[in-house]
């Protein structure tokens, strides 16, 4: 049994969404059982519901409006996937339904002025809610039977809204209580992606891009033999196409080099995805819903081994570096220690780390917004160090860039960084921090972030300018 996850871009709109049912169907009609199916929200859909939250916050009736688009946007969609009067009427009386409760939240945002973590959780939701009941009625609609699945029910997470961790355990078991396949006359399940719960049954996300993650979560619950991730490109590319044009498809790739590619910035899929299939060896395709026999990329553990360096080049916008300097700190023990864990407490995620071997300075890097608040937490927490100049200061520098270049093959390649730099030395790119994993599966830099084309440009055309055959 395969799990098949669509993303935005490919429910997009109505005939975007009878191309996933052919998909599906095809898959179904050759396979004794499954799919199951995972589905984003429409694409721009999540943007909306976060403009809406953001408006009624603000007290602002734009609001309305939007709630209205996304109605609009729905109807027209049930209008050209069904056309059985009985499946199209129950789907609007769901649709509209589901409409109102929004406009209910939205309404009490608007009153209190304050859209908290939790709310905002619960209203960005909602697009999932409404593509996986279009999709299954268009299915259904075709005469196959087909049932929409709120993930609400069956992944369990704590309550850290906006990026919430789950407990596999208990998602495990109601996953396999809800979703029971194999039976031949089962129905294909829609599962909506995004979106999970606390025990406590409130609505919880797993971060934008999560629907991957759903899609792998349910993976291993349900012990599939693979996950196909359908998306807009022909699989995971050397770069970013919209960076690099000439950028071309990997045809196979390890659990590893895929997770360091994603976790720098490749959105192709969410950095958690493979979390849950590598322990049970599920292998992971990324296809092209637009292109659907293209081969596409293959990720797994004994992906064939390459003939260069670099896998791959990723990278990550807008983030800031927090520059901790002072003499004092030579030799000093404990101060890294105090340096994390006041991180920690603001719940900033690091991306980078680098030290200079003389100790003079620590530099951090993560994204603004929480750059921001964790430097505010280290000149808090270290202010005996800094009024004692064993910190001398604690900078916080905007609008970088990190850069990352994968590959397993990098290991004991003595000149690879010579080359890499130097490529970038020559297009005048200024580096300012640089970090190479000890599995030396990746390097990773800092740059401005205006410098980010031309470094990237100019790092594939050194090593990857090369198409392999075949
Ligand atoms: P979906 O809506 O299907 O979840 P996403 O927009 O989240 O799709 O991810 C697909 C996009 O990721 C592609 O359209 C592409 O622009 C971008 N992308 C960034 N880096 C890469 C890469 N290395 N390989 C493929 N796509 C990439
Ligand atoms: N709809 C969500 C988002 O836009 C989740 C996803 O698409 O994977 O982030
Ligand atoms: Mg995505």
């Amino acid at each position: 049994m395969k799990i098949m996850k669509f993303g935005g871009s490919s429910v997009a709109d109505a005939s975007r969404i009878k191309s996933v049912a052919d998909i599906v169907l095809s898959k179904a009609e050759n396979e004794e059982t499954g799919p199951v199916v995972v589905v984003s929200a429409m694409k721009g859909v999540t943007d909306i519901l976060l403009s809406a939250a953001a408006a009624a916050e603000s007290g602002d009736n734009l609001y309305k409006k939007l709630i209205l688009d996304l109605k609009q946007k729905h109807h027209q969609a049930v209008k050209a996937l069904v056309s059985d009067n009985s499946i199209g009427v129950t789907l609007l009386i769901k649709i509209d339904a589901i409409l109102d409760e929004l406009a209910e939240i939205l309404h009490g945002v608007e009153l209190v002025k304050e859209c908290s973590p939790r709310t905002g959780d619960l209203i960005s939701g909602f697009g999932e809610r409404l593509s996986s009941l279009l999709t299954s009625a268009h299915i259904n609609n075709r005469g196959v039977p087909c049932e929409a699945v709120d993930a609400r029910e069956i992944i369990r997470t704590d309550d850290a809204h906006g990026r919430a961790a789950v407990d596999f355990k208990t998602s495990g078991e109601l996953i396999r209580k809800r979703i029971v396949t194999g039976s031949g006359n089962t129905p294909i399940y829609i599962v909506t992606g995004f979106i999970a719960s606390t025990s406590q049954g409130v609505a919880t996300t797993l971060g934008r891009n999560g629907s991957d993650y759903t899609a792998s979560i349910l993976g291993a619950a349900l012990d599939a033999d693979s996950v196909e991730i359908w998306t807009d490109v022909d699989g995971i590319l050397t770069a970013d196409p919209r960076i690099v044009p000439e950028a071309w498809v990997i045809d196979e790739i390890s659990f590893q080099e895929a997770m360091e590619l994603s976790f720098f910035g490749a959105e192709v899929i969410h950095p958690f995805t493979l979390r849950p299939v590598i322990e049970k060896n599920l292998p992971v395709f990324i296809k092209n819903t637009m292109n659907p026999s293209a081969p596409g990329t293959r990720i797994a553990r004994n992906a064939a081994p390459k003939d260069r360096p670099i896998t791959g080049i990723a990278s990550v916008d807008d983030v800031s570096m927090i520059t901790i300097e002072g003499g004092g700190m030579v030799g000093m023990p404990g101060i890294a220690s105090r340096i994390f864990a006041s991180v920690a407490r603001t719940g900033a995620n690091i991306i980078m780390i680098t030290q200079a071997s003389s100790e003079h300075s620590v530099c951090l890097v993560c994204r603004r917004e929480e750059a921001l608040i964790a430097a505010e937490g280290l000149e808090k927490d270290l202010s005996d160090t800094l009024h004692s100049g064993i910190i001398r200061s604690i900078r916080l520098n905007d609008g970088l860039e990190i850069v990352a270049v994968i590959g397993e093959n990098m290991q004991g390649q003595p000149g690879l960084s010579g080359k890499l730099f130097s490529a970038l030395g020559d297009t005048g790119v200024n580096i300012l921090a640089i970090a190479q994993g000890s599995t030396e599966l990746n390097i990773s830099f800092v740059i401005k972030g205006d410098d980010k084309n031309t470094a990237i440009t100019a790092i594939h055309r050194a090593f990857l300018s090369q198409r392999p055959r075949g």
